[in-house]
């Protein structure tokens, strides 16, 4: 059965045939609409802080995807491709990070199978992810808060009063 899923995509390093993370991220949608994946929708790329000890600017985007995948073989399949574009496992640790793919929903609602959490633990708290994301599915709900993405982000971006 086909299934729907946001998938959030990052980058924040120079590849030697793609370029910017920004080529980086046009060649990674290219990549999520093969081998039995469709993209059904790109968003447009954002550039944002670093997350974490590194300097480097993130580009960020969200794809909208259908395949007959299920959430584990989806999550094999995205290490594939992040490994096709140089980004390798030391350990735990990731050692680079030329292409990011996370799920960040699934058609199918909530899962929590060994390891592998959707809606991602993140989604609620990163506008790099909801703001793409919402420019390709802007009703689509959240099954934990059950809060859309346009909730979701303004509730996050709208200006808060000073204490
Ligand atoms: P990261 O270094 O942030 O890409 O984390 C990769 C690991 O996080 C994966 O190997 C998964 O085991 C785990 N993980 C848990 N939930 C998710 C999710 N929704 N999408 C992708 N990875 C996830």
């Amino acid at each position: 059965m086909a299934q729907g899923y946001l998938i959030a995509l990052g980058s924040n390093q120079r590849h030697p045939v793609h370029g910017s993370p920004r080529g980086v991220l046009a060649a990674a949608f290219a990549a999520l609409d093969r081998q039995g994946v469709n993209l059904l929708g790109a968003s447009p790329v954002m550039d944002s802080a670093p997350v974490g000890p590194t300097l480097r600017r993130y580009a960020n985007a969200a794809a909208l995807i259908e395949t007959r995948l299920d959430p584990d073989d989806l999550l094999d399949h995205l290490h594939t491709i992040e490994e096709q574009f140089g980004r390798r496992r030391m350990g735990q640790a990731w050692r680079s990070r030329v292409l990011d793919l996370d799920i960040a929903l699934w058609s199918g609602g909530a899962y929590a199978v060994s390891g592998l959490t959707i809606p991602h633990i993140h989604l609620r708290h990163r506008t790099f992810v909801l703001g793409p994301g919402m420019s390709l599915a802007p009703d689509w709900r959240d099954p934990i808060t059950g809060l859309t993405l346009r909730h979701l982000h303004s509730r996050l971006t709208r200006p808060r009063p000073l204490p």
